[in-house]
């Protein structure tokens, strides 16, 4: 299956001259639902080492997080907006266009060791996941992969998380 004609774009969205991938009729198709999750699950199968727990940004990331660490068997944390989450938290800030953005996670989520995925929907300029990451890494976390559905390739964010090997199922330019 082709996931790539199922994102719809919608060009100048949220602001002009952005093209925007719209992954929600991957989610609503349950045929191509599964089918992203198996393919997402297929590139894990492919890393050196097996992932104790994914970790995936609020929270188009949790669309594909959570189904593919229900698929895998292993657990799911979290990275979430500054003040949803109710106990001692990590956070790491991380710049936008105009302005920061932080997010955090559960002190607790991560031990020293854990081998941690990394999940999103879409890679574009790279500053979640990298921020993500950092927050992995600063709770001692060990990175065994970092994927997504989609990849932007022309605007830099591979190349800010190249250290990770990111993945994507789906590119454009
Ligand atoms: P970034 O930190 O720039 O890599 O992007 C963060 C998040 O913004 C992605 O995980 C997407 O949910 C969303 N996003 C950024 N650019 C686009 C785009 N062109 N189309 C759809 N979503 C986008």
């Amino acid at each position: 299956m082709d996931l790539k004609e199922k994102v719809r774009i919608i060009e100048d969205f949220p602001f002009a001259g952005i093209s925007f991938k719209d992954i929600t009729p991957l989610l609503s198709d349950p045929d191509v639902y599964v089918e992203t999750i198996n393919q997402l699950e297929k590139v894990v199968q492919n890393l050196d080492e097996k992932p104790d727990i994914i970790v995936a940004p609020e929270s188009r990331g949790f669309f594909f997080g959570i189904p593919l660490s229900f698929k895998m068997g292993i657990g799911f944390a979290p990275a979430r907006k500054p003040g949803k989450l109710p106990c001692e938290v990590v956070s790491q800030e991380y710049t936008l266009e105009y302005g920061t953005n932080s997010i955090e996670m559960h002190k607790d989520a991560i031990s020293p060791g854990t081998k941690v995925l990394i999940v999103d929907d879409l890679i574009a300029t790279g500053g979640t996941l990298l921020a993500t990451a950092q927050l992995v890494e600063k709770m001692g976390g060990d990175i065994v992969g970092m994927i997504a559905v989609i990849e932007l390739t022309d605007i830099g964010g591979l190349e800010k998380l190249k250290k990770y090997n990111p993945t994507a199922l789906i590119s454009y330019p």
